[in-house]
């Protein structure tokens, strides 16, 4: 698939083509000037930030034209459905800062729809049908050539009404029998092929227990929860494209008034280097790819979450990619880019040393302690500033110091000075090293006279370093996120499994890190830009005196430079 890579536009943007169509309609006053949408999810596994997409456009058009947006639970199959999936779903919702009108449950319609089957069966709409799955599917032709009639499409009305009710008593085994609507085995549109829309499922339902054995399919069931609601807008992805005339013609059957809901579809979101369904994604948490639902390399809302995405940056992005009417692939990188562009607006800079080594500042007296007074975000005077202090033995990266650097090294190295941030500036002086001839610690000394205040202050040296007082340090363990996948389009791999295609280095854990002072309180998922090096968040498995941060996102993107 083509990738897209819109561009970052300042401007308000124009208004979409649903936008556009949810105006025309006021205008001419359709469904007396109300605005009515729902988000529809199954509760078959965790939302991703492809829902969000819908979730954004469904509650987005209600609060924007002063309408309503229910959510309701698409919980039509017992089979793969669940309570935890049901509470997981709100929470995400909430945390997008998004506000349902109602909760509802297809099941809360299993009645309704049951009594409109009986109304198509008594008109000769329906009927029962025993062949097996694969005779239906034999029969159903190809686009090009139509299907056959089921032997069973003429039955007696009578007939078919008491087999339905046995289908529903428990009385038929699953796939024995379904009931089918006599619509148009030669239509051009395969879902107009007499559609199933009751099967046999023995298996209890979450919310309605055993009391129904007979299941409408989707089909059956979504468009006539929206006419049963009142439902105006009907948002959905483009793979619904082709059931729109099998929800028209439900509707048509029920309707009686002018009022119907419309379906309307927009492009789905798919992200590069991940899978974005719940099926595939549930696969990676059986296979234990990942650690959960809520694995911070996962595209799920509850992944993002843990990984310090913010609602803001997710509503952002999906703002920049925009609803369109043909599918493509969105590239990561601009979700990337919309996280840091957040973040970087609105979260503290601290020091965290991921791979530290020990600076000892020579001349610097011992027991010494300073406060020094560091902004806390350069992009937000309102945030104010704080102090941290500031001693002989500091910790600093590894890889800011270099025995024998090349010229254009701006860091520590012998000879050379650098700032240390918010401090002074140092001069390398030499370093220690063990019998292995790994470099243990690395001296400097400083320079009083350019501390904030004072008369060389101001003086100019190339590079600046951040540190960490080594007695006002905390240890921390760091997880370091990547992609999950190596490809950008992990499902076009078609003879490989995931595993051969995941990214060996989706996650790396330091420990031994050094942060400040400073982040000992800090709360699970905390926002926090480590300077330097990138964006990091409170994981929730954080304690006090055992922190853990999760990589958000690096400064930069270096992705591309570093992929195989
Ligand atoms: P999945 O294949 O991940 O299970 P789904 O379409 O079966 O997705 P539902 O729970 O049925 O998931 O979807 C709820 C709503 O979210 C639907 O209106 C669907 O169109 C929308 N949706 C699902 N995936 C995406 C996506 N990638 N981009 C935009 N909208 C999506
Ligand atoms: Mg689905």
């Amino acid at each position: 698939m083509k990738i897209e890579n819109p561009t970052v536009e300042e401007n308000k943007r124009s208004l979409n083509f649903i936008e556009q169509m949810v105006e025309n309609d006021l205008k001419e006053g359709k469904n007396d000037g109300r605005v009515q949408t729902r988000f529809p999810p199954e509760p078959n596994g965790y939302l991703h930030i492809g829902h969000a997409k819908a979730i954004c456009i469904d509650f987005g058009i209600a609060e924007k034209y002063g309408g309503t947006c229910n959510l309701r639970f698409d919980d039509t199959n017992p089979v793969k459905e669940d309570v935890e999936y049901v509470d997981s779903i709100m929470e995400d919702i909430k945390w997008l800062g998004f506000h349902w009108e109602n909760v509802y449950y297809a099941s809360d319609y299993f009645q309704q729809l049951w009594d409109f089957a009986e109304k198509l069966i008594k008109e000769g709409k329906a009927y029962v049908d025993e062949q097996s799955a694969e005779e239906i599917a034999k029969q159903k032709g190809t686009p090009t050539v139509p299907g056959t009639n089921s032997p069973y499409r003429d039955r007696p009305i009578e007939e078919t009404m008491e087999l339905f009710h046995k289908m529903n008593s428990g009385e038929i085994p699953e796939g024995k029998m379904v009931l089918r609507a006599k619509i148009d085995m030669a239509s051009s549109n395969m879902h107009m092929r007499d559609p199933i829309i009751y099967r046999v499922i023995h298996i209890p339902h979450h919310r309605t227990g055993t009391k129904w054995k007979a299941y409408p399919m989707y089909d059956f069931a979504h468009g006539q929860c929206d006419y049963f609601e009142g439902v105006t807008h009907s948002l959905c992805t483009l793979e619904f494209e082709v059931h729109r005339p099998l929800y028209d013609w439900f509707i048509d059957q029920l309707m009686d008034s002018d009022y119907r809901p419309r379906q309307t579809e927009f492009n789905r979101l798919n992200l590069t280097y991940t899978v974005m369904s719940k099926r595939r994604l549930l696969q990676l948490v059986q296979d234990k790819l990942v650690t959960g639902w809520d694995d911070p390399r996962m595209p799920t809302l509850a992944g993002m979450r843990r990984r310090g995405y913010t609602p803001e940056a997710i509503k952002g992005f999906i703002d920049k990619i925009g609803y369109t009417k043909y599918d493509g692939m969105n590239d990561v990188s601009l979700l990337e880019f919309a996280v840091r562009e957040d973040l970087n607006a609105r979260v503290a800079r601290v020091s965290g040393v991921i791979d530290p080594i020990k600076l000892i500042l020579t001349n610097y007296p011992e027991g010494q302690v300073e406060e020094m007074e560091t902004i806390n975000n350069p992009e937000d005077e309102s945030m104010g500033s704080r102090t941290v202090k500031f001693s002989r033995e500091l910790w600093i990266e590894r890889d800011d110091f270099m025995e024998d650097a090349p010229k254009k090294y701006f860091r520590l190295t012998p000879g050379k000075e650098v700032r240390l941030k918010s401090g002074y500036i140092v001069k390398c002086t030499g370093c220690k090293k063990d019998d292995d001839g790994n470099v243990v610690e690395v001296y400097a000394e400083y320079d009083p006279m350019t501390k904030s205040g004072m008369p060389e202050a101001n003086r100019r040296v190339k590079g600046t370093i951040h540190w960490v007082s080594v007695p006002h340090s905390l240890d921390a363990e760091v997880r370091l996120y990547d992609r999950l996948f190596m490809v950008e389009d992990p499902l076009a791999e078609k003879d490989k499994e995931f595993k051969d295609i995941l990214n060996p280095e989706s996650l790396v854990v330091k420990s031994g890190c050094k942060v400040e002072e400073y982040l000992k309180d800090a709360s699970p998922l905390d926002n926090f830009q480590f300077q330097r090096i990138g964006y990091f968040n409170v994981d929730p498995d954080s304690k006090d005196g055992a922190l853990v941060f999760n990589r958000t996102v690096a400064l930069r993107d270096s992705w591309k430079k570093t992929s195989k």
